[in-house]
C-alpha cells in the first residue's frame, strides 16, 4: 500500500533540541562564526555560503566533532511517539537537513531511531584530498545558490507522488520548502518568515502537539511559494524569498 502523507521534517532544532550545526561553529568559531551568522542573518550571504564559511573554522576531525555533536544531541520530546504514529498510519517520514549532516544517521542510531524514519536527505561534510574539511551538498538545486540542501524540490517530488505533505521546521530557510507543503508546523524563525510571507501555519512546541493532526488535503501551493524548485530556484541576489 503506498504512503497517505509524507512527513519533511528538518533535524537541526527540529528533531534536535539544539542546532548542532550552530552549536559547532559558536564552539570552534567563536566570533568568527559569530560574524559570519550576522551576515547570514542580514541576508548577506545565504545558507549555502554559510555553512562553506562555518566549515572553514572547524576541526579537520570528523571524530572530535561527532563527539561534541552528541554531547549537545537531546531529541525533542515525543518524536519517538511521532514516528510510531506516522508509521501505523501508513505515512512516509523524511528528514530534509540543511546543516552539516555527518552526525544525523549517528545520532538517530544512538537514540534507536534510525530505522524508524524512511528517507533522509542531509548535506555531506568530510575531509578531501588536500587535507581540508569540505561540504558536499548533493541535493541542491543544479543552479540556485540559496539552499546547499533543495528541500523545496524534497516536497515537490512528494507532492507530485500524490502524497500531501506536512512540514515540520524551525529555522527560517525552512520557508522554501514550507511555502509547498500542504501543512506546515513551525517554530522559532520559520514562524517568523510564516508571519512574513503570509503562510498559514501551526504553532508547535514538541512532537505530542504534532501526533494527532488530522492529514492535509493535496493542494496547489504554487501561487504562494517563494522558490520554484523545479525551475529557476530562487533569485541569488534576493534572499529573501523572492522568485525569479
Ligand atoms: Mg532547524
Amino acid at each position: 500500500m503506498a504512503p497517505e502523507t509524507a512527513y519533511v521534517i528538518d533535524f537541526d532544532g527540529t528533531v534536535t533540541t539544539k542546532d548542532i550545526t550552530t552549536e559547532l561553529g559558536l564552539y570552534f568559531g567563536g566570533t568568527k562564526f559569530i560574524e559570519i551568522d550576522r551576515s547570514y542573518q542580514a541576508k548577506e550571504i545565504p545558507i549555502r555560503g554559510w555553512l562553506q564559511a562555518e566549515v572553514t573554522l572547524l576541526p579537520v576531525d570528523l571524530e572530535k566533532l561527532k563527539s561534541k555533536a552528541f554531547e549537545w544531541a537531546q531529541i525533542r520530546p515525543g518524536f519517538k511517539s511521532f514516528l510510531q504514529k506516522a508509521h501505523a498510519g501508513n505515512n512516509l517520514v523524511i528528514i530534509a537537513s540543511d546543516g552539516l549532516g555527518f552526525y544525523i544517521e549517528p545520532i538517530l542510531e544512538h537514540f534507536g531511531l534510525r530505522g524508524e524514519v524512511d528517507l533522509i536527505y542531509r548535506n555531506d561534510t568530510f575531509i578531501n584530498k588536500q587535507g581540508l574539511l569540505e561540504i558536499l551538498n548533493p541535493h541542491a538545486h543544479p543552479t540556485c545558490v540559496v539552499c546547499g540542501n533543495c528541500k523545496a524540490r524534497v516536497v515537490v517530488q512528494q507532492k507530485a507522488a500524490g502524497r500531501p505533505v506536512i512540514y515540520i521546521g524551525d529555522g527560517s530557510n525552512d520557508r522554501f520548502g514550507a511555502s509547498w507543503a500542504d501543512l506546515i508546523f513551525a517554530r522559532e524563525d520559520l514562524a517568523h518568515s510564516c508571519e512574513k510571507h503570509n503562510l498559514a501555519y501551526s504553532p508547535w512546541e514538541d512532537f505530542y502537539d504534532i501526533i494527532n493532526v488530522a492529514e492535509p488535503k493535496l493542494t496547489d501551493r504554487e501561487a504562494g511559494s517563494l522558490c520554484l524548485p523545479l525551475g529557476a530556484g530562487v533569485n541569488s541576489n534576493q534572499h529573501g524569498g523572492v522568485r525569479r
